[in-house]
């Protein structure tokens, strides 16, 4: 299978790559951090897997459409896709100007629109695309825009699942709670500049209920592997309940 995965180079999407590259192609995607990207395909290829790394910023659909065209000649195909490139920039509402709205929703959800929209005619019976929503997409986040995003991939998830559920496309989405990655730092940081630390809806990001990366990325694997599940959002995060 040749899989494209945006935002690979760290964190969630790293570990993706490499969760699925000893059985399976993979495009690494990244923006501007070609070098961490390139780190990313050396690793796989020492281990004696196939790799590639390319570029765009998902949230210009031009970029896109070049990014998923290089893959598909250089890979020779292209089986699915993982929309995993994501921000968050926690603001309060009333902090949330219109541009910082934009870039939160035209990177988290408007990209992953252009990825698979781009990606779809490449995909045959049996492809995937999965979206890496977040527990803030179900239950809410003391981050507006960033909820509002992975609330649209829910919505992404199941109407693509009905629109090509009879071609033999699966659309699923993972949902995670919070993982141990860059991101999460920044999230925590924002929280605690603001002093929302006791609040329920705010302790759920702390460390000691965080999963590893690879938690996130093997439940893609599966995603992926598996024929039968569609337009499910698959909730990754320890039983948490908020
Ligand atoms: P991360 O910040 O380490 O990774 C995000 C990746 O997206 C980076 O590689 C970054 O370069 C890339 N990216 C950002 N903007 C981009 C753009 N415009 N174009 C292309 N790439 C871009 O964070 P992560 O935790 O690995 O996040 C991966 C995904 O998981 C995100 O969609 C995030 O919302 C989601 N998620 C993370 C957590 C968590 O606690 N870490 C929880 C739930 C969901």
């Amino acid at each position: 299978m040749q899989v494209l995965i945006t935002g690979a180079s760290r964190g969630i999407g790293r570990a993706t790559a490499q969760a699925l590259a000893p059985e399976h192609e993979v495009a690494v995607g990244y923006n501007e951090s070609e070098s961490a990207a390139e780190t990313v395909v050396d690793e796989i290829q020492e281990a004696g897997g196939t790799a590639m790394a390319v570029q765009a910023d998902v949230s210009d659909s031009a970029a896109v459409e070049e990014m998923v065209e290089t893959t598909v000649e250089t890979l020779g195909g292209l089986d699915a896709v993982v929309n995993n490139a994501g921000i968050a920039d926690p603001a309060r509402l009333t902090e949330l100007d219109d541009d910082h709205w934009q870039r939160v929703i035209e990177t988290n959800l408007s990209g992953a629109f252009y990825v698979t929209r781009a990606a779809m005619e490449h995909l045959q019976p049996g492809g995937d695309v999965v979206f890496v929503s977040s527990i803030g997409g179900t239950a809410g986040t003391v981050d507006t825009s960033y909820a509002a995003s992975k609330a649209g991939l829910h919505g992404l998830t199941r109407a693509l699942a009905r629109e090509y559920g009879e071609d033999g496309v699966q659309v699923n989405a993972v949902a995670p709670g919070p993982a141990e990655t860059d991101m999460n730092d920044d999230i925590l940081a924002y929280l605690e500049s603001v002093d929302f630390r006791g609040h329920e809806n705010v302790d759920t990001h702390l460390p000691e209920y965080a999963c590893e990366p690879e938690a996130v990325a093997h439940t893609i694997e599966y995603l992926l592997e598996n024929d039968y599940v569609q337009g499910e959002i698959v909730d990754v995060n320890g039983g948490m309940q908020f």
